[in-house]
């Protein structure tokens, strides 16, 4: 079967190449194949066709979504990075979270004092945050741009960890973000970095390709420039913060390995990159490089909306 190498991206409608193929290494929730393409005229990384019950693939086991456990003890030093970020670019207390999932770090901002409202797609993280988290306002809804146009709330931050790479148009709800904003609020989003090293070296066994869950890889420029025409102002995009370097870790390196290596079995090399030492010696040098702006496997980017005298 010959696939279609070209397509028009979705968002800029320029001309798009098939950049690979893959299948759900990562969950294994089927054996189909999905497509990849990359945009000529905006960079954009996008899957086509988004399967129509793409739900489906997120599963009963997704890690965001499980609620099981006590909240305090589910708390990560990742959402401790996030509470910082949010702590040193808000003005105010009022917070809109999208795509909270099991509500860690919605349950930390609210313990910190702030307002939080939450817009979340799985039903029963919603129930979860709206009854034991407590959240002020718990949205279960899909449709996140047709939800933000009915509400009434200005926010002093916006935050999506890990959330626009799941969307089928990422692009609609960044635009309808900065009405949502109070003046000098923030919008702050991490994602992915289709710019990273790691997605050089592993290309679709790269684990944030998380085919067919993550739909959109947008470049950091991309994004930024999509921010700045809604009328927001850039305050910072890096890939060095203590957000994103949560997704430096040595774990994350061999995952993308393991996905290469269950591919593309070579018992000599498998053996060679079992070996601790080795690992950990090749690693160092992947950590020397992420180090660099730019070259990390995620991005942090938060953008301002101008104050009413500005
Ligand atoms: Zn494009």
């Amino acid at each position: 079967m010959s696939l279609p190498a070209k397509t028009h991206c979705p968002y800029c409608a320029e001309s798009a190449t098939l950049l690979f193929s893959v299948s759900d290494i990562n969950q294994n929730m089927s054996d189909e194949i999905f497509d990849y393409y990359q945009c000529h005229g905006c960079g954009l990384i996008f899957l086509d066709p988004i399967p129509e019950n793409i739900h489906d693939y997120y599963g009963q086991a997704y890690s965001a979504y499980q609620t099981t456990g006590d909240i305090e003890s589910n708390v990560t030093d990742y959402d401790l990075s996030k509470l910082k970020t949010v702590r040193d670019n808000i003005q105010g207390d009022k917070l809109l979270e999208i795509g909270p999932g099991n509500g860690t770090f919605a349950y930390l901002a609210k313990k910190e004092g702030y307002i939080v409202d939450t817009i979340e797609m799985d039903s029963k993280c919603s129930k979860f945050l709206a009854e034991t988290i407590k959240v002020r306002n718990s949205i279960n809804s899909s449709t996140i741009v047709e939800t933000l146009k009915q509400i009434e709330e200005r926010y002093d931050a916006i935050v999506m960890w890990h959330v626009l790479e799941h969307l089928e148009s990422p692009w609609s709800v960044l635009s309808a973000l900065p009405d949502m904003l109070a003046p000098n609020g923030v919008v702050i989003i991490a994602v992915p970095n289709p710019g990273s090293f790691q997605f050089k070296i592993f290309k679709k066994y790269w684990k944030h390709v998380d085919a067919p869950r993550h739909t959109m890889f947008l470049p950091a420029n991309l994004l930024g420039q999509q921010l700045v025409q809604a009328g927001l102002q850039k305050v910072l995009v890096t890939t060095t913060d203590s957000v994103s370097s949560e997704f430096n870790s040595r774990g994350w390196w061999l995952h993308s390995l393991n996905n290469f290596f269950s591919k593309n079995p070579n018992r000599f090399l498998v053996w060679l990159l079992n070996r601790s030492t080795i690992n950990f010696i090749v690693y160092s040098f992947v950590r020397i490089i992420e180090r660099t702006d730019g070259s990390g496997n995620a991005y942090l980017a938060i953008f301002r909306k101008p104050g009413s005298n500005s």
